[in-house]
């Protein structure tokens, strides 16, 4: 049944949202309706930039005859029946257009079976009842809200709550949809729920990397992430993805950073394309192991969780399998009878398609695969190291040495450091220095030159091009000509 909007919350549409709607309604009649986070907002009177259509019959006919008036852009995904329309006019705002679908899941965790549905079963395939409202968009009917499941009741009484006691354990990656609604909004997590949430919390273990990691990227983008994830935490979500994953407690002073880091960078280092989503990562790891995680954990979550890594081989060969090794079972004893010493505490785990051997006492991660055995490297361990060598960077140092130390470590990490207020003054102009003038220098001298002057490329070719490099940078070098004559006078000594 749907019932026309009424009460005390006013529906506002402002422009140029209320004649996108209108053009829509009129092309599409009564299979179009606004749905989801877009209502919500709306009756909320928060400004929400995702148009969500949704279209009973083909989503994708409907945006493809939007784009004819709209012109602009379009972006179709067969696979999931959903396209995207930007028009041409960059006062318009995006819109999605989904087709109506019904979702049944057969297991927890994995996606669910979908076949084309009516409104009302695409608005009970959906997560809350505060994002299962739809408002019709058609000239007769515009504005009506279609509340099958108390939705508008649920607003007002600032309530998340779930369509049915299954939702969760369906679709775990709802639990965190629920913590950042209820912190976003202020609302509270309906009683009910909150048993239905610790019910499913072990299930979160069977759902991919990239969808958990998908839902706490949304959480760092939220303005209070830290308050987000506290509730995570609180819940024992974060632990059930690694035991030793804690928050650390300078998290809500460090997150005010990273906010201020991401404002800097996109400033100060416009032509630079930094991963404001690896600041907010590297902030919630921790800048101290001491206070935040433990590398080797660090490590194990950016395996886990698909977050930026590298495995680099350390051990083993495909050609020489060890037989002792099977891919689909894998034993500790068998890891300790090809040479890895593993300690009384550890955890073996299946996932992405590979093992991965976590020891807590010798504090190591190792990833196995095939018969081979890798170490596992990644960018967001480096903020950790970056603040063991931040003492070096004293008043005496020289701009080669700056160089040096700095250029290993990711952009991210040092438009993070340079933001922290507890780094001295001699640490900031350091870091400067590198960020906006050394690490744009480019070497006067090549390998050619030095073959044009006689040098035999080999062992010592690498190190004169860095000796000539630092030189240059420390301004005792200017042209070709003063580093062939220091060249000159090198090689004659030699
Ligand atoms: P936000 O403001 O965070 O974008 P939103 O409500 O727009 O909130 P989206 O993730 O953009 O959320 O999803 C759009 C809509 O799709 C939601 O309002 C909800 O109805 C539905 N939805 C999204 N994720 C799920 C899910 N895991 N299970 C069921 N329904 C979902
Ligand atoms: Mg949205």
């Amino acid at each position: 049944m749907s019932t026309p909007y009424s009460g005390k919350m006013e529906l506002h549409i402002p422009e140029p949202l209320l004649t996108t709607l209108q053009e829509i309604g009129n092309i599409a009649g009564e299979n179009a309706y606004l749905v989801g986070g877009s209502v919500r907002d709306l009756l909320l009177e928060r400004e929400n930039l995702d148009i969500d259509i949704v279209v009973v019959g083909d989503g994708i006919q409907l945006a493809k005859e939007m784009h004819r008036v709209w012109k602009g852009k379009i972006q179709v995904h067969h696979q999931f029946g959903t396209a995207s329309v930007t028009p041409e006019n960059p006062d318009k705002p995006k819109v999605d257009f989904v087709t109506a679908r019904c979702e049944t899941y057969n297991k927890s965790g994995t996606l669910p079976k979908v076949v084309p549905g009516s409104i009302t079963d695409d608005l009970h395939r959906r997560d809350f009842t505060i994002n299962a409202l739809a408002m019709q968009i058609d000239t007769s009917n515009f504005g009506t809200i279609i509340d099958k499941v108390s939705g508008i009741g649920d607003l007002r009484s600032r309530t998340i709550q779930v369509l049915h006691d299954k939702s969760y354990t369906d679709d775990p990656t709802r639990i965190f949809r629920a913590i950042r609604y209820a912190c976003r909004y202020s609302f509270n997590i309906a009683e009910s729920d909150c048993n239905l949430i610790n019910d499913a919390i072990p299930y979160l273990s069977d759902i991919s990397g990239e969808r958990i990691r998908n839902e706490i990227d949304r959480v760092l983008l939220e303005p209070n992430a830290p308050k987000i994830l506290n509730e995570l935490a609180k819940f024992g979500i974060l632990s059930v993805i690694s035991p030793h994953w804690k928050i650390p407690p300078s998290f809500p002073e460090d997150f005010q950073l990273a906010q201020k880091a991401i404002s800097w960078s996109s400033q100060s280092l416009e032509n630079d394309s930094i991963c404001s989503n690896m600041i907010l990562w590297m902030t919630l790891f921790g800048r101290h192991e001491k206070q935040g995680i433990p590398t080797y954990i660090i490590e194990y979550l950016c395996f886990r969780l698909v977050l930026e890594h590298k495995l680099v081989k350390f051990f083993g060969d495909s050609k020489h399998r060890p037989s002792t090794f099977s891919s689909k079972e894998l034993t500790k004893i068998q890891i300790t009878n090809v040479g890895i010493d593993l300690s009384e505490n550890v955890l073996l785990e299946h996932h992405n398609g590979k093992w991965c051997i976590i020891d807590y006492e010798k504090k190591k991660t190792i990833v196995y695969e095939e018969g081979i055995m890798y170490k596992i490297r990644s960018p967001f361990t480096t903020l950790q190291c970056l603040y063991s060598v931040l003492d070096s960077l004293n008043a005496t140092i020289t701009s080669s040495e700056i160089y040096r130390i700095l250029k290993p470590y990711p952009l991210e990490a040092l438009v993070l450091s340079i933001s922290d207020p507890n780094i001295s003054k001699i640490q900031y102009d350091n870091i400067n220095e590198f960020l906006l003038t050394l690490r744009f220098i480019q070497p006067i001298i090549s390998g050619n030159d030095l073959i044009e002057w006689g040098e035999k490329p080999g062992k010592n070719f690498e190190s004169i091009l860095k000796t000539i490099f630092s030189e240059q940078l420390d301004g005792n070098i200017r042209s070709k000509s003063e580093a062939y004559s220091y060249f000159k006078q090198k090689t004659d000594i030699g």
